[in-house]
């Protein structure tokens, strides 16, 4: 197994893409933290991860809260022993055009992703570093990390940022062994897409099935959604990957809607 006792402290786990990467690294043998916003969906994870054989833990965080992401990650080393790979991936979406952006929405939306993915790489790289066993980092960017689309100026600045908070990470924690690392996915259906179909349509004046077709997947290759089991393959390569040699990378995983 790629993960045997490794613990990851997974934020956003209790749906979607976290979910999918909880799961997979659980088969591989890793003690899984389910930290979210949603206490009941958290605790309710955890259970059935816990009822295939799994060590699993639910907490809940609000990732924009200092206190609460230190009391997490400082739970989950009380239970688990310390945390050996941190996913950055909570993460909502809010689409409006930049003229009608309420400003509220943006630093909400830069919160969520910017802060949430600091502090938490804060609270844990201290117990990585304290630990001298390494670790691995993981920030959940997007294809957004990469590319514009109407209507997503923060979630795209944030996204981009991410990039730069790896590649940081990535340097400083090299002597601990500790790297950093970025996925890039397209779209993949989740209820946070879900949620964007009818609003995109609404917005840009479309049919639904146009937004997926002529908006979501217009640049991809073959006209198919990502899957949450591809993005948690790549999850699953960056936290196992043995040595420094892969870190401050971002990988898109996306169906070839953006190639680099
Ligand atoms: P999702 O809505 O299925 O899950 C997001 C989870 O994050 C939910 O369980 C929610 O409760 C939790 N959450 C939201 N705000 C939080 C907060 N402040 N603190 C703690 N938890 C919080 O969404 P998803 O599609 O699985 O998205 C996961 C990540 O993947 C996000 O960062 C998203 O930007 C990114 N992403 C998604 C797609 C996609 O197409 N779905 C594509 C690229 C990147």
């Amino acid at each position: 197994m790629l993960l045997q006792d490794k613990v990851a402290f997974i934020t956003g786990s209790a749906s979607g893409i976290g979910r999918e990467i909880a799961f997979t690294f659980a088969r591989e043998g890793a003690k899984i933290v389910i930290a979210d916003l949603n206490q009941e969906a958290a605790n309710a994870t955890a259970a059935e991860l816990a009822a295939t054989g799994a060590q699993a833990m639910g907490v809940t965080v609000d990732v924009t809260q200092e206190d609460q992401v230190n009391q997490a990650v400082q739970q989950a080393v009380d239970r688990f022993g310390g945390v050996d790979i941190l996913i950055s991936n909570a993460g909502v979406q809010i689409v409006h055009p930049v003229e009608e952006f309420e400003f509220a929405d943006w630093k909400k939306m830069l919160a969520i992703h910017l802060d949430g993915a600091f502090l938490t790489t804060k609270a844990c790289l201290k117990h990585m570093y304290a630990a001298g066993k390494g670790g691995s980092v993981i920030y959940m960017g997007s294809v957004h990390s990469k590319e514009a689309s109407l209507l997503k100026a923060p979630y795209v600045t944030a996204k981009h940022g991410l990039i730069g908070l790896a590649k940081v990470v990535a340097k400083e924690g090299a002597q601990h062994r500790v790297r950093a690392n970025v996925i890039c996915p397209g779209f993949v259906r989740t209820p946070l897409v879900e949620k964007q179909i009818p609003e995109q349509a609404k917005t840009l004046g479309i049919s639904e099935a146009e937004v997926i077709k002529n908006v979501m997947l217009k640049e991809t290759v073959d006209g198919e959604f990502t899957t949450t089991a591809d993005v948690a393959q790549v999850a699953l390569m960056f936290a196992s990957f043995p040595t420094n040699a892969l870190t401050g990378q971002s990988l898109v995983v996306s169906h070839g809607w953006f190639m680099q």
